[in-house]
């Protein structure tokens, strides 16, 4: 039986482990489930953070296991960027919305400049999303 490399499955300790932040914006989060569904194989295998209410979908939804940090408008993206800044955190899938103003976009830019700063990947559509992902489940 061949299996997908979206399948691969868990091989990986806790320390080898690619730490991945996750963020989706309200009208994003039904396509942030649908990755994570997608990719659920591999995330498994990885160190989860998200945001608070698209950790609550992950793990109510999907069944992973995700630190969940404050919501994003209370400051959770800046929680994700002050881990990125210290060198806990090896890729970023946020799913923006560009057609809705957002409260907090000062912080989503910090986030987003964060990991410009420290070359850390960030993938803030969905086909970028699947190639960042694709890409770290090739070196697993
Ligand atoms: P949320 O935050 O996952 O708590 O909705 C995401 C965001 O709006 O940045």
């Amino acid at each position: 039986m061949s299996t997908s490399p979206a399948q691969k499955p868990a091989t990986r300790t806790p320390s080898d482990r690619p730490r991945i932040a996750l963020i989706a914006h309200d009208r994003k989060k039904d396509t942030m489930v649908a990755l994570a569904r997608e990719f659920a194989p591999y995330l498994k295998t990885c160190t989860l953070m998200a945001t608070g209410t698209t950790g609550g979908r992950l793990v109510d939804e999907v069944g992973l296991q995700v630190e969940r940090m404050l919501s994003g408008p209370w400051g959770g993206d800046l929680q994700i960027g002050a881990r990125l800044a210290v060198g806990e955190v090896d890729a970023v899938i946020f799913l923006r919305d560009p057609m809705t103003p957002q409260p907090h976009e000062p912080d989503i830019n910090a986030l987003v400049r964060a990991c410009d700063v420290h070359d850390v990947p960030c993938a803030t559509n969905l086909s970028s999303a699947r190639l960042v992902l694709a890409q770290l489940l090739l070196k697993a």
